[in-house]
């Protein structure tokens, strides 16, 4: 059994009606999701990432801007309770920045490209994911695709080349999907939203991101009634991999998303 986190980095929800996106539709139909998820301040990819990994928000993990820097007080995340366990677990990304949000030799494989800022890089990056995965089959895998946040600082949120991307990173989705099998559950969210070509404020606009998840343990076509924030991703997959939650973490696992 793998659990896959997908991360589309700037992806809105409320583009996901102004696209063809059959393969995240489909994703959608079997999940249990929210439309209204809740990035955290500042709505910015490292302090992001940093808090979906360790479920503190940015005042207490300390990284408050996309320079990485040792986080204040440090704690172990969730790809690092995972390999407490025993788990198996790979990163597959293409923003360096990344790098360092897990302890060393938590991870068994990493694969990085610099490509984030071509608009096919996400299928690179999906396409080699896939094909890892398929092979390795690890516990844990995280999938980064970067190009729709590039396509929201180029051209604007909603701009049509911002929906144009997503179509394309659509396909990515569909790449990875297609290697996993009905014991796999999968996460896709994203990170933070955006408005204009920028994004890091508290208005909704950047806050709200669409978060959905689907497996053989979770509920299809279910609507998340709970608030979920960023902050619960670390203990809502650390369940459905059945890893210890670190007690310092501050988010809490979305009970609701699991059938009876
Ligand atoms: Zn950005």
């Amino acid at each position: 059994m793998t659990t896959v986190l997908i991360m589309t980095d700037g992806m809105r929800p409320d583009a996901l009606p102004l696209t063809h996106t059959p393969h995240l539709d489909g994703l959608l139909a079997r999940s249990a999701y929210t439309m209204a998820g809740c990035s955290v301040m500042p709505s910015v990819t490292l302090p992001c990432h940093t808090s979906i990994f360790h479920s503190v928000p940015p005042q207490r993990h300390g990284i408050v801007t996309n320079t990485w820097q040792p986080m204040a007080r440090p704690l172990p995340g969730l790809v690092d309770q995972a390999h407490a366990a025993g788990r198996r677990c790979h990163f597959y990304h293409n923003w360096e920045p990344l790098r360092d949000l897990n302890r060393p030799e938590s991870l068994e494989f990493v694969y990085y490209r610099r490509n984030c800022y071509t608009p096919d890089g996400d299928n690179v990056i999906a396409a080699a994911a896939a094909e890892m995965i398929a092979a390795q089959r690890p516990d844990f895998a995280f999938v980064y695709l970067g190009t729709i946040d590039v396509a929201g600082h180029a051209f604007g949120w909603m701009s049509d080349p911002y929906l144009r991307q997503i179509e394309r990173v659509d396909g990515a989705i569909g790449a990875l999907l297609a290697v996993l099998t009905p014991e796999d559950t999968v996460l896709l969210h994203s990170d933070h939203g955006g408005h204009e070509r920028t994004h890091g404020t508290d208005a909704l606009e950047d806050m709200t991101i669409p978060w959905m998840i689907a497996g053989p343990t979770i509920r299809a076509g279910h609507v998340i009634q709970a608030p979920v924030s960023l902050l619960d991703t670390a203990p809502t997959l650390a369940r459905v991999m059945a890893v210890p939650v670190h007690p310092h973490w501050e988010g809490r696992c979305v009970d609701e998303v699991f059938a009876a």
